[in-house]
């Protein structure tokens, strides 16, 4: 059969027709007005997704870059910070920190699990010399999302910082920067911003850029006082990804014209049909506190997880996610951020069906379908 690739793993993401196409024009000079002007309109529509007055900062890396850089800028040798580990990214962090000698206190969260933000206050009772507090909006490792708004509340209320890692989050869930007090807000260009990976964003409000005058680390590529001031010359301080920039202003045309409220709703609506169709298979959902960047499911009994994503990836060329060590073949990721419609996530279902049904688990054909079906037929706009 001519199989069809569908691209439906919590990031990489689908690209817009739209977006595509700007990669195949020629590259233009990045020291140039036509350029500046670009970069420009790019990061005010990039202040638009994180609802924020403070400055964006485009960084060409991955999303760990700008978590690398969050590090390095704020903090000095021997800093003590707080991690809350709830999954891989929540690792990341913590990984970030010992590799520069910062002191990070991690947080244990069950896997899936809300981490309530009256535990938070303990905790920064318990250590009033922690700087800071580093978190996901969405732990995209095993679906949940964290109660930003509540952290920064009880964060605000000491002189430590929230730092919050928005890679798969930000632009598919609620994270308004300046409305919560989110101190430093940073995500990546591969997920919910609809264009290829390669561009990570990352802004400081002023109580964040007090403890990056004071810090001690090493840093050069990622110096964000080298980025302040070539932003305020409305360039970057190295070579940006030309490419990228512009396609990603691109895609923050599809998010201006959509409006933030539409895509978080896009988003919900999404989010609600996948989980219909989940739970009229009979499965049941992973995480506790999931978001409406991806739904983790339960890998039910008598079914090897890791044949199930196998198959649905090279039967049916759907590529959903597995999860990741040491969690591998307990649950599998669907996601539905970015630029995927309704119809996507029928395929999803569909393709999730046949494969259950592949390993001999039973299933009714058409009932995930349907109930998936129903919520996008009752909510489409
Ligand atoms: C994807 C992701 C990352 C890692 O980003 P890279 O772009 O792979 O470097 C970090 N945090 C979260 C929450 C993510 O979803």
């Amino acid at each position: 059969m001519l199989k069809k690739y569908y691209l439906l793993s919590p990031g990489p993401t689908p690209v817009p027709e739209t977006v595509l196409a700007k990669a195949a024009l020629p590259i233009i000079h990045h020291r140039t007005e036509e350029f500046s002007n670009i970069f420009m309109e790019m990061t005010e529509g990039m202040k638009y997704v994180f609802q924020t007055k403070n400055d964006v900062y485009t960084l060409t890396c991955s999303g760990t870059g700008a978590m690398e850089s969050a590090v390095t800028n704020l903090f000095s040798p021997g800093d003590k910070v707080l991690v809350i580990v709830g999954g891989k990214f929540g690792e990341r962090w913590g990984q970030i920190c010992k590799a520069y000698g910062v002191n990070a206190i991690e947080i244990p969260v069950e896997w899936g699990c809300a981490y309530p933000a009256e535990e938070l206050e303990k905790a920064l009772k318990a250590n009033p010399d922690a700087k800071a507090v580093l978190c996901q909006l969405s732990e995209t490792s095993t679906g949940a999302v964290y109660d930003i708004e509540g952290f920064a509340k009880v964060v605000g209320k000491t002189d430590a910082i929230l730092v919050v890692d928005g890679i798969s989050g930000l632009g598919a869930t609620p994270c308004p920067m300046d409305q919560w007090g989110v101190n430093v807000l940073l995500t990546g260009s591969q997920k919910s911003l609809m264009i290829p990976p390669g561009l990570a964003f990352i802004s400081f409000d002023d109580k964040a850029w007090k403890l990056v005058e004071a810090s001690k680390l090493p840093k050069f590529y990622f110096d964000m006082k080298k980025a302040r001031k070539n932003l305020a010359k409305k360039t970057t301080p190295w070579t940006p990804g030309v490419t990228l920039v512009i396609q990603q202003l691109e895609a923050l045309k599809i998010i201006k014209e959509q409006t933030m409220e539409g895509i978080l709703e896009h988003h919900r609506i999404l989010a609600d049909a996948v989980r219909a169709g989940v739970k009229a298979i009979g499965l049941e959902l992973f995480a506790t506190a999931p978001g409406n960047i991806l739904t983790s499911v339960k890998t039910p009994k008598g079914v090897d997880g890791n044949a199930l994503v196998k198959t649905m990836q090279k039967k049916y060329m759907a590529y959903i996610a597995g999860a990741q060590e040491p969690r591998k073949g307990e649950f599998f990721r669907l996601a539905h951020l970015g630029y995927m419609s309704g119809f996507e996530m029928i395929i999803m279902i569909s393709a999730l069906e046949m494969t259950l049904k592949d390993l001999g688990y039973p299933v009714t054909m058409g009932a995930g379908v349907a109930a998936t079906q129903k919520v996008l037929q009752e909510e489409w706009k």
